[in-house]
Protein backbone atom coordinates (compact mmCIF):
# COMPACT_ATOMS: atom_id res chain seq x y z
CA UNK A 1 0.00 0.00 0.00
CA UNK A 2 1.01 3.83 -0.72
CA UNK A 3 0.58 6.22 1.63
CA UNK A 4 0.59 9.94 2.09
CA UNK A 5 0.05 11.15 5.42
CA UNK A 6 -0.25 15.20 6.03
CA UNK A 7 2.51 15.76 3.16
CA UNK A 8 3.62 19.27 2.42
CA UNK A 9 6.20 19.88 -0.75
CA UNK A 10 7.60 23.36 -0.83
CA UNK A 11 10.41 23.19 -3.65
CA UNK A 12 13.27 25.55 -2.85
CA UNK A 13 11.28 25.80 0.64
CA UNK A 14 9.30 28.91 -1.24
CA UNK A 15 6.22 29.96 -0.41
CA UNK A 16 4.06 28.10 -2.27
CA UNK A 17 3.61 24.76 -1.70
CA UNK A 18 3.49 21.96 -4.51
CA UNK A 19 1.40 19.63 -2.05
CA UNK A 20 0.09 21.09 0.64
CA UNK A 21 -1.20 19.05 3.19
CA UNK A 22 -2.13 16.00 1.39
CA UNK A 23 -3.12 12.42 3.24
CA UNK A 24 -4.02 9.55 0.79
CA UNK A 25 -3.73 5.86 0.62
CA UNK A 26 -3.75 3.76 -2.64
CA UNK A 27 -4.61 -0.15 -1.88
CA UNK A 28 -2.65 -2.94 -3.02
CA UNK A 29 -3.96 -3.93 -6.61
CA UNK A 30 -5.88 -0.92 -7.54
CA UNK A 31 -6.14 1.59 -10.15
CA UNK A 32 -5.90 4.55 -9.30
CA UNK A 33 -5.77 8.31 -11.82
CA UNK A 34 -4.41 11.48 -10.68
CA UNK A 35 -6.12 14.07 -12.25
CA UNK A 36 -6.20 17.88 -12.00
CA UNK A 37 -5.03 21.31 -13.64
CA UNK A 38 -1.03 21.52 -14.82
CA UNK A 39 1.02 22.58 -11.54
CA UNK A 40 -1.37 21.13 -9.23
CA UNK A 41 1.12 18.76 -7.74
CA UNK A 42 0.72 15.39 -9.80
CA UNK A 43 4.15 14.88 -10.68
CA UNK A 44 5.66 15.89 -7.39
CA UNK A 45 2.85 12.85 -5.55
CA UNK A 46 4.73 10.48 -7.98
CA UNK A 47 8.05 11.86 -7.38
CA UNK A 48 7.38 11.10 -3.17
CA UNK A 49 7.17 7.66 -3.46
CA UNK A 50 10.32 7.20 -5.30
CA UNK A 51 12.41 9.52 -2.98
CA UNK A 52 12.69 11.36 -6.12
CA UNK A 53 11.32 14.63 -4.17
CA UNK A 54 11.05 14.76 0.06
CA UNK A 55 7.91 15.78 1.47
CA UNK A 56 8.89 19.01 3.71
CA UNK A 57 6.31 17.75 6.26
CA UNK A 58 4.23 14.80 6.81
CA UNK A 59 5.06 11.03 6.10
CA UNK A 60 5.04 9.19 2.77
CA UNK A 61 5.17 5.30 2.97
CA UNK A 62 5.01 2.30 1.44
CA UNK A 63 3.64 -0.63 2.94
CA UNK A 64 3.96 1.05 5.93
CA UNK A 65 7.92 1.79 5.85
CA UNK A 66 8.86 5.43 5.85
CA UNK A 67 10.30 5.77 2.07
CA UNK A 68 14.41 6.77 2.87
CA UNK A 69 14.79 10.72 2.56
CA UNK A 70 16.81 11.38 -1.23
CA UNK A 71 20.57 10.55 -1.37
CA UNK A 72 19.61 7.71 1.37
CA UNK A 73 21.14 4.03 -0.04
CA UNK A 74 17.92 2.26 1.17
CA UNK A 75 16.30 4.31 -1.91
CA UNK A 76 18.19 1.83 -4.43
CA UNK A 77 16.31 -0.87 -3.06
CA UNK A 78 12.96 0.43 -2.73
CA UNK A 79 13.26 1.68 -6.57
CA UNK A 80 13.36 -1.81 -7.16
CA UNK A 81 9.56 -1.97 -6.14
CA UNK A 82 8.46 0.60 -8.29
CA UNK A 83 8.70 0.57 -12.05
CA UNK A 84 8.27 4.05 -13.46
CA UNK A 85 7.41 6.24 -16.38
CA UNK A 86 8.21 10.21 -16.50
CA UNK A 87 6.56 12.51 -18.40
CA UNK A 88 7.63 12.61 -21.88
CA UNK A 89 8.77 8.75 -21.39
CA UNK A 90 12.64 9.62 -20.19
CA UNK A 91 14.00 7.49 -22.76
CA UNK A 92 17.57 7.65 -23.76
CA UNK A 93 18.22 9.13 -27.49
CA UNK A 94 21.24 7.30 -27.90
CA UNK A 95 20.70 3.94 -26.69
CA UNK A 96 18.40 1.16 -28.98
CA UNK A 97 15.27 0.43 -27.73
CA UNK A 98 16.94 -2.64 -26.54
CA UNK A 99 19.34 -1.41 -24.50
CA UNK A 100 16.55 1.35 -23.39
CA UNK A 101 14.70 -1.51 -21.92
CA UNK A 102 17.33 -3.20 -19.83
CA UNK A 103 19.49 -0.40 -18.82
CA UNK A 104 17.29 0.65 -16.04
CA UNK A 105 17.23 -3.12 -14.46
CA UNK A 106 20.31 -3.90 -14.77
CA UNK A 107 21.47 -0.69 -13.28
CA UNK A 108 19.41 -1.41 -10.20
CA UNK A 109 20.94 -4.84 -10.15
CA UNK A 110 17.78 -6.68 -11.22
CA UNK A 111 19.22 -8.51 -14.14
CA UNK A 112 16.83 -11.19 -14.91
CA UNK A 113 18.54 -14.85 -15.33
CA UNK A 114 17.24 -14.45 -19.48
CA UNK A 115 16.58 -10.89 -20.30
CA UNK A 116 15.99 -11.48 -23.48
CA UNK A 117 12.89 -13.92 -22.64
CA UNK A 118 11.80 -11.09 -20.51
CA UNK A 119 12.17 -8.52 -23.22
CA UNK A 120 10.29 -11.15 -25.56
CA UNK A 121 7.91 -11.70 -23.16
CA UNK A 122 7.07 -7.33 -22.50
CA UNK A 123 7.27 -6.99 -26.32
CA UNK A 124 4.21 -9.24 -26.76
CA UNK A 125 2.22 -8.10 -23.70
CA UNK A 126 2.92 -4.30 -24.74
CA UNK A 127 2.55 -5.00 -28.27
CA UNK A 128 6.18 -3.55 -29.08
CA UNK A 129 7.30 -5.13 -32.15
CA UNK A 130 10.49 -7.33 -31.39
CA UNK A 131 11.71 -5.83 -34.55
CA UNK A 132 12.15 -2.09 -33.79
CA UNK A 133 14.38 -2.88 -30.98
CA UNK A 134 17.38 -2.21 -32.77
CA UNK A 135 16.13 1.51 -33.47
CA UNK A 136 16.93 4.48 -31.60
CA UNK A 137 13.81 6.52 -29.77
CA UNK A 138 14.13 9.20 -32.53
CA UNK A 139 13.46 6.22 -35.27
CA UNK A 140 10.11 5.39 -33.18
CA UNK A 141 6.55 6.51 -33.72
CA UNK A 142 4.80 8.55 -30.46
CA UNK A 143 2.81 5.51 -29.58
CA UNK A 144 5.99 2.59 -29.96
CA UNK A 145 8.31 5.45 -27.93
CA UNK A 146 5.31 4.90 -24.72
CA UNK A 147 5.12 1.32 -25.42
CA UNK A 148 8.89 0.90 -24.94
CA UNK A 149 8.39 3.51 -22.03
CA UNK A 150 6.30 0.74 -19.97
CA UNK A 151 8.08 -2.01 -21.02
CA UNK A 152 11.16 -0.61 -19.57
CA UNK A 153 9.52 0.27 -16.60
CA UNK A 154 7.98 -3.76 -16.21
CA UNK A 155 11.67 -5.02 -16.81
CA UNK A 156 12.44 -5.77 -13.14
CA UNK A 157 8.79 -7.05 -12.85
CA UNK A 158 7.85 -4.08 -10.04
CA UNK A 159 5.06 -4.60 -7.27
CA UNK A 160 3.74 -0.44 -7.95
CA UNK A 161 3.73 0.94 -11.64
CA UNK A 162 3.72 5.03 -11.41
CA UNK A 163 2.57 6.50 -14.67
CA UNK A 164 3.02 9.94 -15.36
CA UNK A 165 0.95 10.92 -18.53
CA UNK A 166 1.93 8.08 -20.07
CA UNK A 167 -0.68 8.88 -22.87
CA UNK A 168 -0.23 12.39 -22.98
CA UNK A 169 1.67 13.13 -25.89
CA UNK A 170 -0.14 11.17 -28.38
CA UNK A 171 -2.50 11.69 -31.48
CA UNK A 172 -6.33 10.62 -30.54
CA UNK A 173 -6.70 7.39 -32.43
CA UNK A 174 -2.94 6.23 -31.34
CA UNK A 175 -3.86 7.18 -28.06
CA UNK A 176 -7.61 5.19 -27.94
CA UNK A 177 -5.95 1.76 -29.52
CA UNK A 178 -3.33 2.77 -26.22
CA UNK A 179 -5.83 3.42 -23.66
CA UNK A 180 -7.23 -0.06 -24.47
CA UNK A 181 -4.39 -2.08 -24.27
CA UNK A 182 -3.19 -0.51 -21.08
CA UNK A 183 -5.98 -1.00 -19.57
CA UNK A 184 -6.50 -5.03 -20.58
CA UNK A 185 -2.46 -4.62 -19.04
CA UNK A 186 -3.20 -3.43 -15.93
CA UNK A 187 -6.18 -6.05 -15.66
CA UNK A 188 -4.11 -8.48 -16.29
CA UNK A 189 -0.45 -7.79 -14.40
CA UNK A 190 -3.01 -6.91 -11.31
CA UNK A 191 -0.03 -4.53 -9.75
CA UNK A 192 -1.11 -1.54 -8.15
CA UNK A 193 -1.32 1.28 -10.44
CA UNK A 194 -1.30 4.97 -10.34
CA UNK A 195 -2.11 6.90 -13.52
CA UNK A 196 -1.20 10.54 -13.94
CA UNK A 197 -3.40 12.38 -16.51
CA UNK A 198 -4.98 15.72 -17.29
CA UNK A 199 -8.00 14.08 -18.97
CA UNK A 200 -11.05 13.36 -16.78
CA UNK A 201 -12.23 11.14 -20.34
CA UNK A 202 -9.16 8.93 -19.72
CA UNK A 203 -9.14 8.79 -15.71
CA UNK A 204 -12.73 7.44 -16.03
CA UNK A 205 -11.62 4.88 -18.57
CA UNK A 206 -9.04 3.63 -16.40
CA UNK A 207 -10.21 3.75 -12.46
CA UNK A 208 -13.28 4.02 -10.48
CA UNK A 209 -11.08 5.71 -8.17
CA UNK A 210 -10.32 9.06 -9.21
CA UNK A 211 -8.03 11.41 -7.71
CA UNK A 212 -8.61 14.87 -8.40
CA UNK A 213 -5.96 17.33 -7.41
CA UNK A 214 -6.35 21.44 -7.11
CA UNK A 215 -3.27 23.48 -5.76
CA UNK A 216 -1.80 20.63 -4.41
CA UNK A 217 -4.49 19.39 -2.72
CA UNK A 218 -7.27 17.24 -3.11
CA UNK A 219 -10.38 18.33 -4.49
CA UNK A 220 -12.43 15.19 -4.72
CA UNK A 221 -11.72 11.74 -4.52
CA UNK A 222 -13.98 8.93 -6.43
CA UNK A 223 -15.54 7.30 -9.13
CA UNK A 224 -16.47 9.94 -11.77
CA UNK A 225 -20.78 9.40 -11.63
CA UNK A 226 -20.19 10.51 -7.91
CA UNK A 227 -17.82 13.45 -8.85
CA UNK A 228 -20.22 13.96 -11.76
CA UNK A 229 -23.61 14.05 -9.12
CA UNK A 230 -22.01 15.47 -6.43
CA UNK A 231 -18.88 17.87 -6.79
CA UNK A 232 -17.40 18.68 -3.61
CA UNK A 233 -17.00 22.55 -4.46
CA UNK A 234 -17.18 24.61 -7.57
CA UNK A 235 -13.82 23.79 -9.04
CA UNK A 236 -14.59 20.02 -8.98
CA UNK A 237 -17.71 21.40 -11.18
CA UNK A 238 -16.26 23.43 -13.45
CA UNK A 239 -13.03 21.45 -14.19
CA UNK A 240 -16.04 18.37 -15.09
CA UNK A 241 -17.30 21.36 -17.53
CA UNK A 242 -14.83 22.24 -18.88
CA UNK A 243 -14.26 18.43 -19.71
CA UNK A 244 -17.69 17.52 -20.41
CA UNK A 245 -17.12 18.31 -24.03
CA UNK A 246 -15.40 15.44 -24.48
CA UNK A 247 -17.09 12.02 -23.95
CA UNK A 248 -16.31 9.41 -21.55
CA UNK A 249 -15.71 5.96 -22.62
CA UNK A 250 -17.06 3.21 -21.49
P1 LIG B 1 1.76 18.73 -12.38
O1 LIG B 1 2.50 17.44 -12.63
O2 LIG B 1 0.41 18.54 -11.81
O3 LIG B 1 1.74 19.61 -13.59
P2 LIG B 1 4.03 19.36 -10.67
O4 LIG B 1 4.02 18.37 -9.57
O5 LIG B 1 5.02 19.15 -11.77
O6 LIG B 1 2.55 19.54 -11.24
O7 LIG B 1 4.32 20.81 -10.07
C1 LIG B 1 3.61 21.32 -8.96
C2 LIG B 1 4.15 22.70 -8.62
O8 LIG B 1 5.51 22.60 -8.20
C3 LIG B 1 4.15 23.65 -9.81
O9 LIG B 1 3.89 24.94 -9.32
C4 LIG B 1 5.57 23.56 -10.32
O10 LIG B 1 5.96 24.76 -10.95
C5 LIG B 1 6.36 23.32 -9.05
N1 LIG B 1 7.57 22.51 -9.29
C6 LIG B 1 7.61 21.29 -9.82
N2 LIG B 1 8.87 20.80 -9.85
C7 LIG B 1 9.65 21.77 -9.33
C8 LIG B 1 11.05 21.90 -9.07
N3 LIG B 1 11.89 20.90 -9.37
N4 LIG B 1 11.50 23.05 -8.51
C9 LIG B 1 10.66 24.05 -8.19
N5 LIG B 1 9.32 23.99 -8.39
C10 LIG B 1 8.82 22.88 -8.95
MG1 LIG C 1 3.32 16.66 -14.33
Amino acid sequence: MLRLRGVTVRYDRGAHAALDDVSLEIPEGSVTALIGPSGCGKSTLLRLFVALVGPTSGAVEVDDQPVPPPGDERIRRLRRRFGYVIQEGGLFPHLTARANATLQSRKLGLGSADPDARLDELCELCHFDRGLLARYPGELSGGQRQRLAIVRALMHDPEFLLLDEPLGALDPVVRAGLQDELRALFARLAKTVVMVTHDLAEAAFFSEDIVLLRRGRIAQRGPFAAMRESPADEFVEGFLEAQSAREVPS
